[in-house]
């Protein structure tokens, strides 16, 4: 296992413009987050190490684009945006660049000047993390994946919470790379949902079809959803169980 001071010295060896490289290796080796093919949105991409990363992984065949409020010396196959993640102006900007196929990942590993009073620092670092959550959700397409670092304290709860409404799981990740000292983790999540509706919910559907293993199959706004238990033809009122990126479970209410 490499000493953690030994990444910069590696970074410098191996080519990469920070040591940062390190941790989104380690993310996506843990959560499998970048694909080839994949379009990538990196926020707070200066140097640009993980952008170096990401167009490894996705092989030239992706989109990967960064955006900071520093400059980013040009990337090979990467575009680059300067502006500020807390502007509409730079979200539109964005939004333009990723079109209407939407993105695979968003990564965010953005982080506020350190001023040292831990309370101030960890409820700016939360700020940035919503935006990067709210890029997300406007951004990604079904299934899509959000990887954002926070520095931990009192609010990741909250945020965590709300992204787990969103995604069909969220994790913590500590990359080894991480300084030892920080206080820094990667708020994972993974399988973006855009389905009308989530667990819990209860409504009114209508069996159309029967699924190969028997179940009932009821559409919502063209959302597929199981129901054990019923026949084409019934009108049922039923609670969702279990919704997945582009299925979900729900049990007939009696
Ligand atoms: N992942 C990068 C790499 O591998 O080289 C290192 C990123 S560095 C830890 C954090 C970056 O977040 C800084 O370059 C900073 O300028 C950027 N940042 C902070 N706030 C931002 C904001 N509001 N909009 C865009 N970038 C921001």
């Amino acid at each position: 296992m490499a000493r953690k001071d030994d990444y910069y010295n590696r970074a410098k060896q191996e080519g990469y413009r920070s040591r940062a490289a390190y941790k989104l290796k380690q993310l996506d080796e843990t959560a499998g987050l970048i694909s080839r093919g994949d379009t990538v949105v990196d926020l707070g991409a200066a140097p640009g190490g993980w952008l170096q990363v990401a167009r490894e992984l996705t092989a030239d065949a992706g989109i990967v684009v960064g955006v900071d409020l520093q400059r980013i010396d040009a990337v090979e196959g990467v575009e680059t945006v300067r502006g500020d993640m807390t502007e509409d102006e730079t979200k539109a900007e964005l939004r333009e660049i990723v079109g209407e196929g939407g993105a695979d990942v968003v990564l965010s590993d953005m982080a506020p000047n350190m001023t040292g009073e831990y309370t101030l620092d960890h409820a700016r670092s939360v700020h940035l993390a919503r935006q990067a959550f709210e890029t997300a959700l406007d951004l990604l397409g079904s299934g899509g994946d959000l990887a954002v670092k926070v520095f931990e304290g009192p609010d990741v709860a909250d945020l965590r919470e709300e992204m787990e409404r969103e995604f069909e799981y969220v994790r913590a990740v500590h990359p080894e790379a991480s300084r030892d000292a920080s206080s820094e983790l990667y708020l994972v999540a993974k399988g973006r949902l855009t389905a009308p509706v989530r667990a819990g919910d209860t409504l009114e559907v209508g069996i159309e079809d029967t699924g190969r293993e028997g179940d009932g199959i009821a559409k919502v706004e063209g959302f597929t959803l199981f129901v054990p238990g019923t026949e084409p033809g019934e009108e049922v009122r039923v609670t969702v169980t279990d919704v997945k990126p582009r299925f979900g479970f729900a049990e007939r209410v009696e």
